[in-house]
């Protein structure tokens, strides 16, 4: 058995972690109490990756839920699948972060943090083969991505061998409540490059627009991004749920994508784009899927993968298809593309097959490239950050916490670094460096 332990954190986290398991429960036929009816061994086959099973049967999320406030936490539990969860595991202060990444990252959340390893603790414990663990969260907010990042270095501490991957919100003023995300984002994204293996980057701003632009819905509401959020998650764990040759870990997925440890935040994609409660008229076929996976306009973060290169990339199609049909079309689309795709990586797309299609759909497919084009949304996120620092705009509420400017200061840099070995990777060539080849005529 190799379990994978969830975290959710923040009201974002919280949300969207809430969905998340909504959907899973579904496709594995477990209903809201936590009893399994539903009509296939393959749902309980691995079930253990993401369930506890409970003496009486029941089946319970392997989830830790914290908050700096009750109130996103009181949602969940009064939610359609609330009472699925442990209640031990629901970690909640009274304080609320503030949208101040300082106060979930050094103040409030330092006192908290303690008890939400007890309970991480205990679920780890009581594992047979721990893989890893994943966390939702936001990182425009206070709780989320101050105290989600604490949670991350101190896991990372205590169990340094295992996968830490993340489903990170990243902020748009597009969808934002407040002006300084950017400075959340950016203290973050410091963290995460140097204390998660793996994050799949959910951008507000290119959800909001497949909300506006391709489901055409004039207002979008957390909701609606939501939905697309779970779909594209359920799709993602897929392969760590239900048997399956391809990134069937979370190491697996992380070796397969990662050419170079820093440079591990991920675009997702998935197809058909659907919104809630609207029906899929017509199934889409093979070529369609590829066709639209491969497409800017599914990709849940604001970057264009045509302005960069693949480093690599994978797809997981779900539904009953050809698994031959699968591969001549992925074939077709880097053979006509081929410049979009470093060439000193061969192989470095994969694609995979999970007979089971998400519920309420024939097939669909998810998508998981590791594109230099996502430089385009840090410096987006750096942009505005430094116009504001520039000025120590609202710099008071984090040293007022006890931060240091210097911080703001790295976590910049960090991020700008980032932007650059995207560059650096998206220019290389196979041939030999210059540098190298004066190097040896010398
Ligand atoms: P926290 O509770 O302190 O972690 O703060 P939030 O999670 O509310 O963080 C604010 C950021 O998260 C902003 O960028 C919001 O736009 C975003 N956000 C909040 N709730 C949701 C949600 O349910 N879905 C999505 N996609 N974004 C959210």
């Amino acid at each position: 058995m190799r379990e994978i332990l969830h975290i959710q954190a923040g009201q974002c986290g919280n949300q969207v972690g809430a969905k998340f398991w909504e959907v899973v429960c579904k496709e594995h036929g477990i209903d809201a109490t936590g009893s399994y009816g539903g009509d296939s061994d393959v749902q309980l086959e691995r079930v253990n990756v993401y369930y506890n099973e409970a003496s009486c049967g029941r089946y319970v999320p392997r989830a830790v839920l914290m908050d700096l406030e009750p109130g996103p936490m009181d949602s969940v539990r009064s939610g359609p699948y609330g009472q699925i969860f442990r209640p031990d595991n629901f970690v909640y202060g009274q304080s609320g972060a503030g949208n101040n990444w300082a106060k979930g990252h050094y103040t409030e959340g330092a006192e908290l943090i303690d008890a939400v390893l007890d309970v991480v603790r205990k679920e780890a414990e009581s594992c047979d083969c721990i893989q890893g663990f994943q966390i939702c969260h936001s990182l425009g907010g206070g709780t989320g991505s101050g105290m989600g990042t604490l949670l991350i270095s101190k896991i990372r501490e205590e169990y340094p061998d295992r996968m830490m991957s993340t489903f990170s919100v990243f902020p748009s003023p597009k969808v934002s409540d407040t002006v300084v995300e950017p400075y959340n984002a950016t203290l973050s994204v410091h963290q995460l490059v140097e204390n998660a293996d793996a994050c799949m980057v959910l951008d507000n701003e290119a959800l909001y627009d497949i909300c506006f632009r391709t489901l055409k819905l004039v207002t979008p509401t957390f909701g609606d991004l939501n939905h697309l959020i779970s779909a594209t998650m359920s799709g993602i764990t897929c392969c760590l749920r239900f048997p399956g040759q391809l990134n069937s870990d979370l190491r697996k997925l992380a070796v397969n994508l990662i050419p170079f440890p820093r440079l591990h935040f991920f675009m997702v994609g998935f197809a058909p784009l659907i919104s809630r409660g609207s029906q899929q008229y017509r199934a889409l076929t093979v070529p369609e899927l590829t066709q639209q996976i491969w497409d800017a306009k599914n990709m849940m973060c604001a970057a264009d993968p045509r302005h960069g290169r693949y480093l690599t990339a994978s797809a997981m199609f779900r539904g009953k298809m050809s698994t031959k049909e699968v591969d001549d079309q992925m074939i077709n689309v880097q053979n006509k593309n081929s410049s979009y795709f470093v060439e000193w990586i061969p192989n470095n797309v994969k694609s995979s097959v999970c007979d089971i299609p998400p519920t309420g759909l024939k097939m669909a497919c998810t998508f998981i490239g590791n594109s230099t084009s996502i430089q385009e949304m840090f410096r987006r996120v750096s942009d505005q950050f430094t116009a504001m620092f520039r000025r120590k705009a609202f710099l008071h509420w984090y040293t007022g916490e006890g931060m240091d400017e210097m911080e703001f200061t790295e976590a910049e840099s960090n991020m700008n670094d980032l932007v650059s070995e995207y560059q650096q990777y998206q220019d290389a060539t196979s041939e030999p460096d210059v540098e190298f080849e004066e190097y040896v005529e010398e």
